[in-house]
């Protein structure tokens, strides 16, 4: 399949600049530690969900609809957040891919996009929130600018992928005052530079993740709803046929690191761990 030659390569690539480039580590909290035990509960947790996760039909009405309801949702709080951190870039610009492959992106100038899939997916607007939020994560945390050096890479990775980006049949662009747009001429290469162009660290994942539960919680949403699509992501990922292995940990030590994340999360009342 088409997808996992895309994984295969981009993996390849990223892994062959990061061990040159960089320590790569580029998170800017100090983050809290996966234990062993938790890992092995999560890779059963996954196990016993069975195999690979089922998507459902969605018109592009519905799809558009759903990713405007979660956006609606935690645009306050993300944006309020990111104000308080005051580390990276707080205006974004929303894409629509119509990849079906689960997967969302965060590049340059703002630019967010969010695929299809993650909605054909998605079993509830919690799900649908969290993977806008950790994209907004990257954008706030500043991991597109760091992730900027890979983009040599990227651009190798980039020249593979237009084939695939031929494949997007429709997206909007919505600016932060909520104007939808459509943009499909002109987004064509912004799109092209932002999907899979930009590798992050493992640190710098589980740091999105992090500040997307931080949103969630801030936006009283259900964290525990959310957590549906860590665990989709992670039956995804043993069947290798998500896109989300491009640029995204995925499998049982994501869930892990999710569940840590938000212990300490309820904790502090959602309150943003010390810098690192
Ligand atoms: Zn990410």
């Amino acid at each position: 399949m088409v997808l996992q030659r895309r994984s295969f390569l981009a993996f390849a690539g990223v892994s062959g600049l990061s061990g040159m480039a960089c320590g790569c580590a580029g998170a800017v909290h100090q983050l809290p530690q996966i234990d062993s035990g938790h890992l092995s509960l999560a890779q059963s947790e996954v196990q016993a969900a069975g195999g690979a996760p089922s998507r459902h039909q969605v018109s592009d009405q519905e799809v558009k609809q759903a990713l405007d309801a979660a956006l609606d949702r935690i645009r306050p709080a993300a944006t309020q957040l990111c104000h308080e951190m005051r580390v990276g870039v707080c205006v974004w610009q929303f894409h629509l891919s119509g990849d079906r492959s689960l997967n969302a992106n965060a590049g340059p100038g703002g630019v967010i996009t969010v695929n299809r899939g993650i909605v054909e997916y998605a079993q509830n607007e919690e799900e649908v929130a969290v993977v806008i939020a950790h994209e907004m994560g990257h954008q706030m945390a500043n991991h597109v600018a760091t992730g900027v050096r890979n983009q040599q890479v990227g651009a190798l990775a980039g020249t593979i992928l237009l084939g695939a980006l031929g494949a997007v049949a429709g997206y909007y662009a919505r600016d932060t005052t909520g104007t939808i747009a459509g943009q499909a001429a002109k987004a064509g290469g912004q799109l092209g530079g932002a999907v899979g162009r930009i590798s992050f660290s493992k640190e710098q994942e589980r740091e999105a993740d992090y500040l997307a539960a931080v949103i969630l919680y801030r936006s009283g949403m259900d964290l525990d709803k959310a957590r549906g699509f860590m665990v989709t992501i992670a039956r995804a990922s043993t069947r290798k046929e998500t896109g989300m292995l491009d640029s995204h940990p995925a499998g049982p030590e994501r869930l892990a690191g999710w569940d840590k994340a938000v212990a300490e999360i309820r904790a502090s009342n959602g309150r943003l761990p010390q810098r690192a």
